[in-house]
């Protein structure tokens, strides 16, 4: 192959094919390579919780803007994505409390749909689990999950439809540069051109930039999923949980099995080779995540491990991405490091991509607020809470 596009894409993990999609849709001539195929990097491993409790307004609207679309996915992109509501719980200490609620009033405002609830209204619809006077709980009716693999391959589906070609097994080996601007990619398919490349390579994103004498401050961090397969007497849906005094997450997986994570910010100290690292599940994280789930909810003291699964964030200095030029002028961008927040933004982030790259003069989401400079100038994105994961 050796064709010309406006757009180049590498990757095609959800970030990728999210802006494929939306870039091809405003007439954009787009090409996408995937080294594997589409989805099957950690997009494919993601818990893929769909909530929209943000402390940022920016964020929590690309959040409300994404629950819209899984909500009306066939619609909106084509094909499926999963989506099961099952409602959404923060349970927060009572020190988050103040916070939880400054940032509940900033949703309502955005058009989110989430309220305070008492000990009683959490279990009237969770029964079982355990909480205590010193909890604040917040829900979210809209909250629940998604299937992140069908999801991407829906969106790379509906940028074909657009036009868009659609490279796997295609590995970006290079990306070529004339002068100060970028003029293509070598690939392990051959060459493609184009004035504009996006990077959105997740956690392979630092040795990518590395090509290009870039040092971005994106680390792939390893992180763990365990599976549970619950008693009888506990099937059925559930509300998904996320949980800041256990420093926990935990979802359904159909009707019969549990999925459960850690929110604790030292994940981020588990950098790895994105090439090479432990994919299997640890027996201490099986074990110490069992444990806290029992903590909050004891009926899963009957559950049984059905193991579980390692993966990667490509987390930042702030757990927020960098979506920007780099650098200006280049024509070389970067949309990567969403750490473990990325799938319920990435309809907003395809559609923030598309404004980006078209330079709307009034985009719905402005890229600025992830701007690469915000970390040299010492002014990173703040959030409320210690679990930085939720942003
Ligand atoms: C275990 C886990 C649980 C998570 N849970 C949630 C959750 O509940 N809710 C939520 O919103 N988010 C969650 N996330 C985060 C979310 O899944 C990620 O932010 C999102 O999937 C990242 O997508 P991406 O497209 O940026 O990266 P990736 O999925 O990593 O895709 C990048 C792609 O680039 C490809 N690539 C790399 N280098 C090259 C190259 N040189 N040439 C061609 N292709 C290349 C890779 O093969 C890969 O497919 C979770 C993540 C993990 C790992």
């Amino acid at each position: 192959m050796n064709k010309s596009y406006d757009v180049i894409i590498i990757g095609g993990g959800i970030i990728g094919t999210a802006s494929a999609f939306h870039l091809a849709k405003k007439g954009v001539k787009v090409a996408l390579l995937e080294q594997r195929y589409i989805g099957d990097g950690p997009t494919g491993k993601s818990s893929a919780i769909i909530r929209q409790h943000y402390s940022n307004e920016l964020t929590a609207r690309m959040a409300h803007y994404g629950v819209q679309v899984f909500q009306q996915f066939e619609a909106e992109v084509g094909g499926e994505c999963g989506y099961n509501n099952t409602g959404f719980f923060v349970i927060g200490s009572k020190e988050n409390g103040p916070e939880l609620l400054k940032n509940l009033d900033m949703q309502k405002s955005v058009g989110i749909r989430t309220e305070l609830f008492s000990n009683e209204s959490v279990v009237a619809l969770f029964p079982g689990l355990i909480l205590d006077d010193s909890v604040t709980v917040i829900y979210e009716p809209d909250g629940g999950y998604a299937d992140a693999y069908l999801t991407a391959n829906s969106f790379a589906q509906a940028a074909k439809e657009f036009g868009a070609h659609i490279y796997q097994k295609s590995k970006v080996t290079d990306i070529r540069r004339s002068g100060d601007k970028v003029v293509g990619v070598d690939s392990t398919k051959g060459q493609l051109d184009a004035p504009i490349i996006i990077c959105c390579t997740g956690a392979w994103t630092k040795g990518v930039c590395e090509t290009l004498d870039l040092n971005i401050p994106i680390n792939p961090c390893r992180v763990q999923v365990a599976y549970f397969k619950r008693p009888r007497n506990v099937r059925g849906h559930q509300p998904v949980v996320t949980d800041f005094i256990n420093e926990t997450y935990f979802r359904s997986e159909g009707i019969t099995l549990t999925l459960a994570g850690l929110i604790d910010p030292a994940e981020a100290n588990a950098i790895v080779d994105p090439d090479q690292f432990n994919e299997s599940i640890d027996i201490g994280f099986v074990e110490k995540i069992g444990k806290k789930i029992i903590t909050r909810y004891p009926d899963m003291v009957h559950s049984k491990s059905t193991g579980g699964y390692a993966s990667m964030y490509a987390v930042t200095p702030d757990w927020h991405p960098i979506v920007d030029e780099i650098p200006f002028g280049s024509g070389y961008y970067v949309c990567s490091g969403f750490s473990g927040h990325g799938f319920k933004l990435s309809p907003a982030v395809g559609l923030m991509v598309s404004e980006m790259i078209t330079k709307s003069s009034n985009p719905m989401f402005d890229h600025r607020f992830f701007r690469f400079n915000r970390f040299e100038e010492n002014r990173p994105i703040g959030g409320s809470y210690d679990q930085s994961i939720v942003g």
